[in-house]
């Protein structure tokens, strides 16, 4: 018999069982997919953004907000880094607060987490997918493809619904419902959204540093900043991964919505207007689509002159028409796209939603309604920004319940 049997060899899984084998504990983890930290090695394009310097509650999201400052109470971006040095990971710190390996490779992270695993005399098990969870009096039996086990505690660490093709599943779910807990919805976020708009062929490909703005329902603005790339099915780039929630939210109560996105937010329209009037002369007879040439990219001409009914006017007809201009310029500043979806999980690096942390300990882990019963990680019904939180995350929920088992 083990003393704790961990479900999924992810992020939050391995912390979790380094932590209670250094507290003297029997661990065994085991792991549907052929390899370990299968996820993890995608994050951050391959580099890992691991986790934030500013971990703040506000860049996380849950119907439990209070949850989120407990579980980080005491717990700080420190008490994560201090973690790694001890596994023998370095870090280093990027602009925003990101933080990566020095190594700059998700595979450093996995390898040393899984070495001090080994090293700790866990037991890693992979091509394990379990399948069933039951308490039997005070111990849990788990049932997986080939075989039973039975553990004094047990920590569901499965990860959520986000990126199937890495062995994203709702096993975790499934089993905290089995287990009398109530879950909250998900959807997928930090993804690509989908748009109803014809021939996005013609702009499929432009990449452009803008400002992304959001009007909600409630006439609340959100806005995003970063690269934005129009593609054949909609709209990417980390801008839209970064708003992506907020604008599923809304989704979730109309078919479609409009962003508007300033394509050049490093101007003001004032500038930008003084600009684009110097350049003007009486008279010429160079088509705007040409001119236009000298300011942004040549694909989202037609799209911001065909609206304003200028697409065959020539420089000196703006010249003589101040009123044109301002319509041009306040179009580059205010450049609307229709969405009405999004990639999905395959696209999706979280999904939002899981098991109601009402029903959890946020300084153990531990369920309240079942002694010996844990869940960390993306499981759980909270998400964050992107930039290391959700990683910060499913390391501190590691460190506690790991310390508490
Ligand atoms: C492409 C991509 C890039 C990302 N980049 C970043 C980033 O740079 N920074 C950041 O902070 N976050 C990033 N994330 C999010 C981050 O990876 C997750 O939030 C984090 O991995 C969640 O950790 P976890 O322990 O909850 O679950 P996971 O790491 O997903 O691990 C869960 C494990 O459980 C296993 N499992 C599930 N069900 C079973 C079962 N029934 N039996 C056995 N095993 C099971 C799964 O196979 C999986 O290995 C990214 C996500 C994606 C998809």
């Amino acid at each position: 018999m083990h003393d704790v049997i961990i479900v999924g060899a992810g992020a939050s899984g391995l912390v979790t069982a380094i932590v209670s084998a250094r507290r003297g504990k029997r661990v065994l983890i085991l792991e549907k997919n052929t390899r370990v930290g299968k996820k993890l090695l995608a994050t951050g394009n391959g580099k890992c953004n691991i986790t934030n310097q500013r971990p703040t509650t506000e860049r996380y999201y849950s119907s439990n907000p209070h949850f989120i400052y407990k579980v980080f109470e005491g717990y700080s971006y420190q008490s994560v880094k201090q973690f790694f040095r001890s596994i023998g990971l370095e870090l280093i710190e990027a602009k925003e607060g990101k933080v990566f390996p020095m190594s700059l490779q998700a595979s450093s992270v996995v390898e040393l987490l899984l070495a001090e695993c080994r090293e700790l005399g866990v037991e890693v098990r992979c091509k394990v997918e379990v399948e069933r969870i039951e308490r039997v009096g005070e111990l849990y039996e788990i049932k997986y493809n080939s075989g039973i086990e039975i553990a004094k505690a047990i920590v569901i660490a499965t990860g959520h619904l986000s990126a199937p093709q890495l062995g994203g599943v709702d096993s975790g779910i499934v089993f905290a419902k089995r287990l009398g807990h109530t879950t909250i919805k998900s959807f997928p976020t930090l993804v690509q959204l989908t748009s109803p708009i014809k021939r996005l062929e013609r702009i499929a490909g432009v990449k452009v540093e803008s400002r992304v703005s959001l009007k909600t329902g409630e006439g609340r603005v959100i806005q995003r900043h970063g690269d934005v790339l129009f593609t054949s099915y909609g709209i990417s780039g980390l801008a839209i991964l970064d708003i992506s929630r907020f604008v599923i939210v809304e989704l979730l109560k109309k078919k479609s919505i409009m962003l508007t996105i300033d394509l050049m937010p490093k101007m003001s329209q004032e500038q930008l207007l003084a600009l684009m009037r110097k350049s003007l002369v009486k008279k010429s007879s160079k088509p705007l689509t040409i001119w236009l040439q000298g300011f942004i990219n040549k694909k989202l001409i037609l799209p911001i002159l065909e609206p304003l009914k200028l697409k065959n006017e020539t420089i000196s007809s703006l010249y003589a028409n101040r009123k044109s201009l301002e319509d041009i310029v306040y179009k580059i500043k205010n450049f609307e796209f229709e969405v009405n979806g999004s990639r999905g999980y395959r696209g999706a690096e979280v999904a939002t939603g899981g098991v109601n942390t009402k029903e959890i300990n946020p300084k153990t882990m531990e369920s309240k309604k079942h002694k010996g019963l844990y869940f960390t990680g993306e499981v759980l019904d909270v998400d964050g920004d992107r930039g290391g939180f959700n990683l910060h995350f499913a390391w501190v929920c590691g460190l506690r319940a790991g310390g508490s088992i």
